[in-house]
């Protein structure tokens, strides 16, 4: 759980726990004011009062407004108690009333809602609205009749909301901590992010202006062959570069949730192969493609899902040697379709299997580094799937190379969400035979 969700959690838990304390306090004043008033006459304004609050009590136990941010509620509720703890003070004889405990118990509660600073400042305020009732109503003799046991009541509040104070403070602190660390580590990758992907946009740049320049400068010496290779490592170039801003542009969209998705049935294997031929010019390893058994057709957005794939296959290439080749397999588990990337490249060691699906992260960031790449590829392949209730998993081994496993929904609309957690997949994930 994250640390601004057990916040919430919190405060709604400490807003339940007031609840029935304000049940409690107000079921115990009420008896007292109706057994031990010395003059025995309940005025209808008090009455009142005590209807009011004492249905507003029992309501705000039984109430539980999830869809109310957590901390609008707090609010609501200290206002409305403060209010009533004014009138109901006014109707049953101000300075004379039993009922001015109630702001303690109030400003406990706040400390526990809001921490020290913000209850020590209702807790003025609430003495502010005491005097002012007390010079309303022109003041008089201290109510004599609060018995002992009204005294280990409020004592006992106070020290449960005390202590609740000082584990919301904690708890406030710590995820004021984390959300910290959060953003500085974002930052970090973010300018991390900035510094690679101007070196990977330039260096493309830099082959198609070489090759252009070169072109031009020499039309009438070169051969068709020498104008073809140049002219491919043009297209090549610049359908790298345009999958780098495809990238750019898809990360900048998934973050504004702004993708919208156009479900189709599709065959994979036709997706699969007809991506393959497009790429296979540009892959120097041989592609092994496999479909094991009947594959149905899913529901997916053709675009999205081939672009994910596509950034996989590129991973599996840029991390492996030419030579060494590159399997897909596609399968099918019950009501979900599995497509695997497997190369026998360098490999992921068990620290990074997670974090490699971090937006930015690369193991290997420095700008010295073999592979071309700006480290947003997985976690965009992700998020794709993940828009189709699908999800990716990873099984690699250092020097061993990797699998990366693509699992989808036939159909995102009906399948349950824990079909997707896979229990173990078909072994072994990782060919160390080394088939060649
Ligand atoms: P990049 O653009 O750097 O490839 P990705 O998000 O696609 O970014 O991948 C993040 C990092 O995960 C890569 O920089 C690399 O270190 C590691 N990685 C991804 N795929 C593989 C793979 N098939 N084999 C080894 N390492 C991989």
């Amino acid at each position: 759980m994250s640390p601004a969700l057990s916040l919430a959690d919190r405060l709604r838990r400490t807003e339940r726990f007031i609840s029935f304390i304000r049940l409690g306090v107000v079921s115990f004043n009420t008896v007292m004011y109706l057994t031990l008033s010395p003059t025995r006459e309940h005025n209808a304004l008090a009455m009142a009062i005590i209807v009011i609050a004492g249905l507003y009590a029992l309501v705000t136990v039984f109430w539980n407004p999830e869809q109310l941010s957590p901390s609008v509620v707090p609010v609501v509720n200290m206002v409305l108690d403060n209010v009533l703890i004014a009138i109901w003070l006014y109707a049953t004889g101000g300075y004379d009333s039993p009922f001015f405990m109630l702001f303690y118990a109030e400003a406990a509660a706040t400390v526990g809602r809001f921490g020290w600073k913000f209850g020590t400042a209702a807790a003025a305020g609430s003495g502010l609205l005491y005097l002012t009732v007390v010079l309303v109503d022109g003041g008089g003799p201290p109510y004599q009749v609060i018995s002992r046991f009204a005294y280990i009541f409020f004592i006992v509040a106070f020290v449960a909301y005390v202590v609740e104070a000082a584990r919301h403070v904690e708890l406030a602190a710590m995820a004021a901590e984390a959300t910290t660390e959060t953003y500085e580590e974002l930052g970090r990758l973010k300018a991390a992010f900035v510094s690679t992907i101007s070196h990977e946009l330039r260096t493309p740049l830099t082959t198609i202006r070489g090759a252009t320049t070169t072109l031009l400068k020499n039309e009438d010496r070169f051969d068709t062959e020498q104008v073809r290779t140049l002219l491919e490592m043009v297209e090549r170039q610049s359908a790298h570069l345009g999958r780098m801003i495809q990238d750019v542009i898809d990360i900048a969209t998934l973050e504004q949730g702004e993708i919208d998705l156009l479900f189709d049935w599709c065959n994979l294997e036709e997706l699969l192969k007809e991506e393959l031929k497009r790429v296979g010019e540009t892959i120097p390893q041989e592609i092994r493609f496999s479909a094991t058994g009947g594959i149905d057709e899913i529901k997916c957005d053709k675009a999205l899902v081939s672009r994910a794939f596509r950034n996989l296959l590129d991973n599996a290439s840029k991390f492996s040697s030419p030579k060494d080749p590159i399997d897909i397999e596609l399968t099918q588990v019950g009501e979900q379709v599995c497509v695997d990337f497997v190369d026998r490249g360098i490999g992921i060691g068990p620290n990074e299997q997670e974090r490699i699906f971090d937006r930015f992260y690369q193991i290997d960031s420095s700008l010295t580094r073999k592979a071309q790449g700006s480290g947003i590829g997985l976690n965009i392949a992700r998020e794709l799937v993940r828009l189709h209730r699908g999800d990716i998993r990873v099984t690699s081994a250092e020097g061993d190379g990797s699998r990366f496993r693509v699992v989808l929904p036939k159909d995102p609309d009906v399948v349950p969400a824990k079909v997707l957690q896979l229990s173990g997949s078909p072994e072994p994930l990782i060919d160390r035979a080394r088939a060649r």
